[in-house]
């Protein structure tokens, strides 16, 4: 039911507005007024929301009147889990393919060559078998054909391939015994076939091609917070960081250049004893909350299994026999845990002590169970309920997992775009009893839990091409029809409604950085971010959601972005 009516900001003022939206069809994500005509600004809050007529009756003698014609307007975009940095610094010097085979891997290989000197690694980013059309790693010999003589990887950050002239470089071969925390894979004559799993010790070099300054990350978050402002998103979660993002993102705010709105994910590896972790937490000067409208201290991570792409995912029971993908087959394998579970417990005590919100990165459904327990042990010392502890991926929850996710009040921070890309390779591997759970955003939401919208955006600037995609109505669509790349629907009893995926994108992620009140719906007194956009979103084909575009993009009251038309 359509619902008009004049909702204005605190006492009636004579103060008018400075800007007034009218004739538009504004979907405000507020329950008390779902949709209304118009909205006016002033300063950078909703001064009011209502019909045309009442809207109007803030007008002043200098306000400006936009008639957006029957266009929809949304609440402000909130990406709730981003890597903008190393999204925008992987194209710092410029533009790197979309890779669908190992075709395409072998070609660009032999571009690079051309112009990356000779004494330099060719290095190409974020290859997952499963996004290959072969559905496996290329082999060391694939590489060493493209450019013979040359060092030269593939990478995705959790398994690599090295070709045979870095492997010598690396002194890796038969002999080299098995890395604690990885896998070197060999061929049957126990050659290395050039794919390592894991192994940061081993590899870690040869994956930072090169140091990333102070100055290039404050070109990377002026960069990709211009790109996120055209796709509508005015809030992200920045999901790692650590001291020197914190100070690049503080250089940006001071020099008054902020024009999406951050919440900083503080990352710690829990390395060493438990008591080592303990004081790793006591020695950090600040806690959630801290900051104001445009930066926040957001919660404390870390990471806890490997991923789902590369077979290190830690699971509830082995991975089985279906891991050709992963390039090894071992049935016993459930994958890897990259700390003691004391050490995790030890974190979530101390955070919520301390008063952290706290998310880990937990792909596995065993790594998700573990955290579920390390936030049960704190919740029995101090309730962490009020804290909105997170589960991040949290790609398997299962129905015990969900239970006790609810009793616990936890967030998901899970991203569809891992069903889409991957969905097709992945029901292979896990089949489908594990895939019956598999990001079960119906499931969440039907008992309680709030799921976030984010898509987990590592690499490059194209909103539709990213790894992962990051154009927010590409992801609500995404959620909204559970389509793979190939137009397979996975599980579609597990669909959500549009109403619940732009939940997910605009107040869900409000609650999330404590900041419900102040956005993520377009009500009187919140923060005036709101987007207007190409479609009706309520009403347009299903299919015609993933091309919806930002046409006018306001960040605090002001226009930060607009869509240039002819
Ligand atoms: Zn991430």
């Amino acid at each position: 039911m359509l619902r008009l009516g004049l909702v204005f900001a605190g006492l009636l003022t004579a103060q008018p507005a400075d800007t007034i939206y009218h004739n538009g069809k504004i979907i405000t994500v507020s329950q008390a007024q779902p949709i209304a005509e118009a909205v006016a600004i002033r300063g950078n809050r909703f001064l009011a929301v209502g019909s045309n007529a009442d809207a109007m009756k803030t007008r002043g003698p200098s306000t400006t009147v936009i008639d957006l014609q029957g266009r929809t307007v949304v609440p402000g975009l909130i990406e709730s889990h981003g890597h903008p940095i190393g999204a925008a610094l992987a194209e710092q010097d410029g533009p790197i393919p979309t890779i669908h085979s190992i075709g395409e891997i072998q070609a660009y290989i032999r571009a690079q060559a051309k112009t990356v000197p000779a004494d330099r690694i060719i290095f190409v980013p974020k290859v997952y078998a499963s996004r290959l059309k072969e559905r496996r790693y290329p082999t060391r010999y694939e590489l060493d054909e493209a450019a013979p003589g040359r060092a030269a990887m593939c990478d995705n950050g959790y398994a690599s391939v090295l070709n045979s002239v870095l492997l010598k470089q690396a002194s890796i071969d038969a002999s080299t015994p098995q890395p604690p925390n990885g896998k070197i894979i060999k061929d049957e004559k126990g050659e290395p076939t050039g794919l390592i799993l894991g192994a940061p010790n081993l590899l870690g070099k040869f994956r930072q091609s090169r140091a990333r300054t102070h100055k290039d990350m404050l070109w990377a978050i002026r960069e990709m917070q211009k790109a996120y402002n055209r796709v509508g998103i005015t809030s992200v979660f920045d999901r790692l960081q650590g001291p020197d993002g914190f100070r690049a993102y503080q250089e940006v705010h001071r020099n008054g250049e902020m024009t999406v709105r951050t919440n900083l994910t503080y990352y710690i590896t829990a390395n060493g004893s438990p008591a080592d972790v303990e004081a790793a937490v006591r020695r950090i000067p600040v806690v959630t909350g801290w900051g104001d409208d445009w930066l926040r201290v957001g919660p404390l991570k870390t990471t806890v299994d490997g991923g789902i792409l590369i077979g290190t995912a830690f699971l509830r029971e082995p991975y089985g026999s279906n891991t050709r993908i992963y390039g090894y087959s071992d049935p016993d394998y459930r994958g890897v845990l990259a700390l003691p579970k004391e050490n995790l417990f030890a974190m979530a005590r101390t955070a919520n002590e301390l008063g952290w919100q706290m998310t880990a990165h937990v792909t596995g459904g065993g790594a998700l169970d573990l955290l579920l327990e390390a936030y049960e042990n704190a919740d029995r010392i101090k309730p962490i309920r009020e804290r909105r502890f997170n589960v991040m991926h949290a790609n398997f929850p299962n129905a015990q997992a969900v239970e006790r996710a609810k009793r616990l009040g936890v967030i998901f921070d899970s991203q569809i775009a891992w069903l889409h890309a991957d969905g097709d390779a992945l029901k292979d591997v896990f089949g489908p009893e594990r895939m019956s759970h598999f990001l079960p955003f119906r499931t969440l939401i039907d008992n309680g839990l709030k799921v976030v919208g984010g898509s987990d955006h590592m690499i490059r600037f194209d909103p539709r091409e990213a790894i992962n995609p990051y154009h927010p109505f590409y992801g609500m669509w995404m959620a909204i029809t559970r389509k793979t790349v190939s137009g397979a629907e996975i599980n579609p009893e597990l669909r959500i409604t549009r109403e619940e995926a732009l939940r997910m994108w605009t107040i869900n992620g409000a609650y999330n950085g404590f900041e419900e009140t102040i956005k993520g719906s377009i009500e009187p007194d919140k923060l005036a971010d709101m987007v207007v956009i190409s479609q009706d979103y309520l009403k347009c084909s299903v299919d015609e959601i993933r091309n919806i575009e930002a046409l006018r993009t306001v960040v605090d009251g002001k226009t930060v972005y607009e869509r240039k038309t002819r």
